[in-house]
């Protein structure tokens, strides 16, 4: 069965054959760039260390429209076990598989044939459209979003609604529209005893043995109940260390790696006290490294929410579910500024794995529905 070539999947191949493994961009964000050009966007490239980002404009009025998306992807892992090469972007069974297709160049390829549809069709009565891409998601993105929203902050460019193209759908693209996502807080610690011979513990401390019973309480805290919007803050431990490989010692430290992802119910400061509080109660001698990566963040259901719920019921019918699982995003660099933002796309089943896949139908589909909200927000109102 061929796949009729529609301009969405067009532009979706060529953006998949770039190589962009992150920080690369390979040219998406020129090829891009071009396209919204011709169309009276105006472009800033704001590279930053060897990041590339492009913020392209149409308009100066308020409101300001943004969809937001990254150009980059994660490694392929082992070619040879991909169906086809993770970046020639065949069609099979109706679907692009590729490295980056459903994370995200199908978002953005839809993002980009809803903005060429809606300028075309003259229906763009007010406000402004913009586009903002990064080469920098997938790696520590300290250099994409965060820089270009440094500077519109700088100059006072504020952002009304934003749309982040990543891949949120489970089941059905339109189940599921993110509206928010919980924070995250890392803590590298280390527990130190007394390192000894294993025949004479009352001349050592062993530190696992003093961690254990901390730990354990430290996995059992309830931190909070959630709300409305967020599951229950929770904690995991990633990694733990400790022993010098003989048996016949006790080691001196124990390292421990932990991860929050934590409801606005709960604040950092209230999550490291309560560690101090519960280690300093088991007589711990430690030091705690904390990493502070992402602040929760939401967008209260409102012109944003009924916007995009509006179109995807329109045009697959069913009702999406606002939800804020999932990691973190760039969305939290641009939600502090007081925009709307919320994060809709295709199915995310197979995103990072060995063939990722999006299907053709979905990406047209969703180049309709992010059409459909720029009509809701920026054309005269007919009704
Ligand atoms: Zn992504």
């Amino acid at each position: 069965m061929n796949t009729p070539i529609s301009p969405t999947l067009a532009l979706l191949l060529d953006l998949v054959k770039r190589d962009s493994v992150t920080p690369e961009d390979r040219g998406c964000q020129e090829l891009i760039g071009k396209r919204l050009e011709k169309l009276g966007f105006t472009l800033e490239h704001i590279p930053s260390n060897g990041v590339t980002n492009l913020w392209a404009r149409c308009g100066t009025e308020e409101p300001l429209f943004v969809f937001a998306g990254h150009t980059d992807v994660v490694p392929t892992g082992d070619v040879s076990a991909w169906s086809s090469p993770p970046f020639d972007a065949a069609i099979i069974d109706n679907h692009v598989v590729g490295r980056g297709t459903a994370d995200m160049k199908g978002g953005v390829a839809a993002m980009v044939t809803a903005i060429e549809r809606f300028v075309a069709s003259k229906k763009h009565s007010h406000g402004s459209i913009a586009l903002l891409l990064t080469s920098d998601e997938e790696g520590p993105a300290t250099d994409g979003t965060k820089v270009v929203i440094d500077q519109l902050q700088a100059r006072q460019e504020h952002i009304d609604y934003c749309v982040v193209g990543e891949p949120t759908s489970a089941d059905q693209l339109g189940d599921v529209i993110r509206h928010g996502r919980r924070g995250s807080l890392g803590a590298k610690v280390v527990i130190k005893g007394k390192q000894g011979h294993v025949a004479y513990p009352h001349l050592a401390d062993n530190p696992v043995h003093r961690a254990m019973p901390a730990l354990t309480e430290l996995c059992a805290i309830e931190w909070d109940k959630g709300n409305d919007h967020f599951p229950p803050t929770t904690l995991q431990i990633s990694n733990i260390n400790a022993g010098t490989g003989a048996t016949n010692v006790i080691p001196g430290t124990l390292q421990v790696e932990f991860n929050l992802r934590y409801s606005p119910e709960t604040t950092i400061e209230h999550i490291r006290a309560t560690v101090q509080l519960l280690f300093d109660a088991h007589e711990l001698e430690s030091d705690i490294e904390w990493k502070d990566s992402a602040h929760p963040f939401i967008t209260k259901p409102g012109t944003l929410t009924d916007a995009m719920q509006h179109a995807i019921s329109n045009e697959v019918g069913i009702t999406a579910k606002l939800d804020t699982g999932g990691g973190t995003s760039d969305g939290r660099f641009i939600a502090p500024t007081g925009a709307q933002v919320i994060e809709f796309g295709p199915i995310n089943a197979t995103i990072h794995q060995i063939d990722e896949r999006v299907s053709c139908t979905d990406i047209d589909t969703l180049s309709r529905i992010y059409e459909s909200v720029l009509q809701q927000l920026l054309s005269k109102q007919e009704d």
